[in-house]
């Protein structure tokens, strides 16, 4: 029999430091992870609520004026 247990070479364990915003790529900081600073952290909240405002709102009054008019 042989004991090849000492082998544990899969479970790497990836540090939190290091890791980078995802916003700029740049170096995250421990204050605004995950962001590098508080500038990324509001752009990503302006993402956020700047997608909400732009829905699409499909009012059809436009449309309807415009395929009315060509007959
Ligand atoms: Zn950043």
């Amino acid at each position: 029999m042989t004991e090849t247990e000492s082998e544990n070479s899969g479970a790497k364990v990836v540090p939190i430091k290091g890791r980078k915003c995802p916003m700029c790529d740049k170096k995250m900081e421990q204050k605004f992870r995950p962001f590098c600073s508080r500038r990324c952290a509001n752009l990503d909240l302006g993402n956020w609520f700047g997608e909400a405002y732009s829905a699409p709102s499909d009012e059809p009054g436009e449309l309807e004026e415009y395929f009315s008019d060509e007959e």
